[in-house]
């Protein structure tokens, strides 16, 4: 009966909304296995994948190990047995049986593993002891979390997710987030992951409630138990009672009565009191944000992120298959402009069907990723950049740059890029002109050269997830730091003033893509910095250009001024909070 009480568990909320549904609890087994034989030559490199995927199930451990000490009753169990996990990867029986049979059978690392495992636990099961069979199952979960790592490119953990569900997870990757079907998904909670990693981002992109960094998500629960996912509060509630399920009831309603209200503005001008247009663009992740896009009566896509064309899949897309997915986005944008920003694969973003070139660094935030990547591997960027030109013969397209960190990285890139264009027109191909060229403004440096960088970029776009990052030291998607995570930083602020000021110097537009351009409380403090392009996930879009209609931009300059002049980060939130507040009681 105690089964059936109540019970809340705590988390960051990530993504805003209220959902109640089933749970559906992700579990790490499961994994369909292929088996194929490997050259004598590829088994070097088959032992290689096996221990990078040893290497990221033991750091995957690591992070469980932290988490577990939230666990409100059972923690030194949990810790106890992801030690035993964690001896399970170094020099075990079952590892020594992995490499041997890769070496002498030459099969691949995921059919190795699965025949081990095998292996172990029918010895185990002879063994007929109650607590050696209990280690059988721990093994096959061992290496169920080898398989997960080797085979993440094509594995759905989703695929069997019934309709109207919360998903519980111990971890959401980008790559999983990708896959996720917001027709099915009514929100996610996950043990890792911080508030602007991108399965986050994901998630306010589709509107689903999403909680990161709790400890105890699993423990206690079923699939199939009722929970009700609050994304606002960062709360979780096991096997609500009638009147909590009313109240949430109540909340999901007045919900989408806002929601209506806001979506009347669709078709509305962003006009600011005095009567100056500021444009509102959209961020799309995935091909299925379009009718987002279009809903949210959004002038244009600021920032596509082209990373979904190279996740969840073992080869790279070649140039026919990226132009044809920006085709048609541009075609279905009709005359609206697309900012296609290149890879920005590497760090939390990895992509299988790169083979590992990005990812095998101690610290892959600062390692190859990104314009890192593409002009270590040109071929990547130039077939990427030929697609892009291409497709600009279909409607107005400007290409992104990620990460950039120094004035010669544009110049490369511009080389590259008239480089692809004479081989276009050696084809055949002639588009128009090339594409405006323009640079994030993401990692300090960048900014704070703005004005050299503003010399041989058409345009900026502020990335403030990276810039918060990078200049406060703060993984963004570690929940342990999450708490320090603050775009609002005074630090992070000036850097942005700083580029905003250069860009207009040197009389390119600026815009900021990063997630507080969604964030209606930034409103006021952006355009008062002198943005006038702001880029967001379309659902947020309604809602800032609300803001927008009721602020004048001297006032807006003379609000950035006074937050420009704290040093103190909770009196900047202060502020930004209560200019919200007010306004909502003067209303
Ligand atoms: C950013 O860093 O602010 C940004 C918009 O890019 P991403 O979130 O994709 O890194
Ligand atoms: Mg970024």
């Amino acid at each position: 009966m105690k089964n059936d009480i109540e019970r809340k568990i705590k988390g960051n909320g990530v993504a805003p909304g209220i959902a109640v549904g089933p749970a559906f609890i992700i579990e790490q087994s499961g994994v369909p296995v292929p088996e194929y034989d490997i050259p004598s030559a590829q088994v070097e490199n088959e032992l290689k994948r096996l221990h990078s995927a040893i290497d990221k199930v033991q750091q995957h451990l690591a992070q469980l190990r932290q988490k577990a000490r939230d666990l409100p009753v059972g923690a030194e169990d949990m810790t106890l047995l992801l030690d035993a996990y964690k001896g399970m990867l170094s020099g075990s029986r079952l590892v020594r049986g992995v490499e041997e049979i890769i070496a002498k059978q030459r099969i691949n690392a995921e059919a190795a593993i699965q025949k081990q495992i095998g292996k172990l636990k029918a010895d185990f099961a002879a063994m007929d002891d109650p607590y050696l069979a209990a280690r059988a199952d721990d093994v096959g979960e061992v290496g169920a979390r080898l398989l997960r790592s080797l085979l993440q490119q094509n594995y759905n953990p989703f695929a069997d997710a019934p309709e109207g569900c919360v998903i519980l997870a111990e971890e959401i990757t980008p790559a999983d987030a990708a896959l996720l079907d917001p027709g099915r998904v009514v929100g996610f909670a996950t043990v890792l992951g911080g508030a602007e990693g991108h399965a986050a981002i994901i998630a306010r992109a589709l509107g689903l409630p999403a909680i990161s960094g709790v400890g105890a998500l699993t423990h206690g629960i079923k699939t199939g138990d009722t929970v009700v996912i609050d994304g606002y509060k960062g709360e979780i509630v096991i096997r609500p009672d009638a009147e909590t399920l009313q109240r949430v009831r109540q909340e999901i309603q007045r919900k989408k009565q806002e929601d209506k209200r806001l979506k009347a503005l669709r078709d509305i001008p962003a006009l600011t009191v005095d009567n100056k247009l500021i444009a509102l663009q959209a961020n799309m992740e995935l091909p299925r944000d379009l009718d987002a896009v279009r809903d949210s009566g959004a002038a244009g896509v600021g920032l596509l992120r082209t990373e979904f064309m190279f996740m969840n899949r073992a080869t790279l897309p070649d140039e026919e298959e990226q132009y044809q997915a920006l085709r048609k986005m541009i075609e279905a944008l009709n005359g609206l402009p697309l900012t296609v920003r290149t890879l920005d694969i590497g760090g939390e973003k990895l992509a299988s069907a790169l083979g590992g070139m990005s990812e095998e660094c101690a610290n892959p935030a600062l390692g190859l990723r990104a314009i890192r990547l593409g002009l270590k591997e040109p071929k990547i960027l130039e077939t990427q950049l030929t697609a892009i030109l291409r497709a600009s013969m279909h409607g107005p397209v400007r290409i992104l740059i990620p990460m950039v960190s120094s004035v010669s990285q544009m110049t490369e890139v511009r080389a590259h890029l008239l480089q692809v264009e004479r081989r276009l027109h050696r084809r055949g191909i002639k588009p128009k002109g090339l594409p405006p060229l323009g640079a994030m403004i993401e990692i300090p440096s960048a900014a704070l050269v703005a004005d050299a960088l503003a010399k041989v970029c058409d345009f900026f776009s502020i990335g403030s997830n990276d810039l918060t990052q990078y200049t406060l030291a703060i993984d963004r998607g570690d929940d342990s730091v999450a708490n320090l995570y603050d775009p609002y930083h005074p630090a992070v602020l000036r850097l942005i003033q700083f580029t905003v000021a250069a860009a207009w110097r040197a009389n390119i537009p600026v815009a900021l893509c990063g997630e507080i351009a969604g964030d209606p409380r930034a409103t006021p403090l952006l355009l008062g910095l002198g943005l006038r392009e702001l880029s967001m996930s379309p659902l947020r879009l309604p809602a800032v250009k609300s803001e927008i209609m009721q602020i004048a931009l001297p006032q807006a300059s003379d609000f950035a001024e006074q937050v420009m002049s704290k040093i103190n980060q909770h009196e900047i939130l202060d502020l930004l909070q209560k200019r919200i507040t007010a306004k909502e009681k003067r209303v």
